[in-house]
């Protein structure tokens, strides 16, 4: 078993301005990692990391943009060196401009690019520019899907981000077998239903209490069930785990 737990990892998170980017950002914080987090809005990143610890790094770029992403890496490679964990993070469920039979081509394609850019696209980008500087053996790749690559959206007209989040999945599988023989792990963490970030704020509280009830555990998702997924899928324990599917949704596809 490759021993991490003593030494200060560098931990790179996506999508890291808010939502269950920050709680990960707190939860790895709180374990003495270094932690980087990754978003577009430099406001939101700094003062997401401000509030998280004054170690907490950040740095601007937009994952689907080949230039940034590498811009992005080569200043944090210089600042930390080696990489220990990526979390690919960054999404986007489009949700307020779904694709529907009648929408012209060009619409529904914009549309299905930017799901498939975002969801897909930014966590192979990140991947492969941060491939040479991840520590081998030991180091850890964390894909964030959605129980929407299980349920195709739940009827929210979701097919690009369905598509790109059931991507990720074959992503991982892949990858899994490359990073494999280096001692790099790769794994899925497919959220359900988590309350309270940006993508489901205009949610009503009866509609949160809704869907909670439909769910074998009765409760909404909290950005913390997350987090503890991804400690512990970059832990030494989860070693021995790779191109894993980890359901994190309160038991959501079950009884249906
Ligand atoms: P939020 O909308 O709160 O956060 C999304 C994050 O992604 C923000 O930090 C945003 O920052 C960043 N982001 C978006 N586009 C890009 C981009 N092109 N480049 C870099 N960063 C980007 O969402 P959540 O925290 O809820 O979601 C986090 C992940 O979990 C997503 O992948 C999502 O699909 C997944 N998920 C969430 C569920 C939920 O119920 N909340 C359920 C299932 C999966 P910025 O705008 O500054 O770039």
């Amino acid at each position: 078993m490759v021993d991490l737990e003593y030494k200060k990892r560098v931990v790179i998170i996506t999508g890291g301005s808010g939502g269950i980017g920050k709680a990960m950002g707190e939860a790895f914080t709180r374990s003495g990692d270094q932690v980087v987090l990754i978003a577009r809005r430099e406001d939101a990143l700094r003062s997401t990391a401000q509030a998280i610890d004054p170690e907490c790094s950040w740095q601007p770029a937009d994952v689907t943009q080949r230039e940034q992403v590498a811009t992005a890496v080569n200043a944090i490679v210089e600042k930390f060196g080696k990489i220990d964990v990526l979390i690919n993070n960054a999404g986007y469920s489009g949700y307020a401009r779904g694709t529907n039979p009648a929408m012209p081509l060009d619409q529904a394609e914009a549309v299905w690019e930017e799901a498939i850019g975002v969801n897909l696209s930014g966590a192979f980008l990140m991947t492969f520019a941060f491939a040479p500087y991840l520590r081998c053996p030991g180091g850890r790749i964390i894909n964030i899907s959605s129980d929407a690559a299980l349920t195709g959206g739940a009827g929210l007209r979701l097919a690009g981000y369905a598509a790109a989040k059931a991507g990720l999945f074959g992503l991982t599988r892949a990858l899994a077998l490359e990073y494999g023989p280096l001692g790099i792990t790769v794994n899925v963490i497919a959220p359900g239903f988590i309350a309270g970030t940006d993508m489901n704020r205009q949610l009503t509280e009866e509609i949160i209490k809704g869907i909670a009830a439909q769910l074998p555990v009765r409760r909404p998702g909290h950005v913390q069930d997350i987090a503890a997924a991804a400690l512990f899928l970059a832990s030494p324990d989860a070693g021995f785990i790779t191109g894993e599917v980890l359901n994190v949704n309160g038991g959501r596809v079950f009884g249906r």
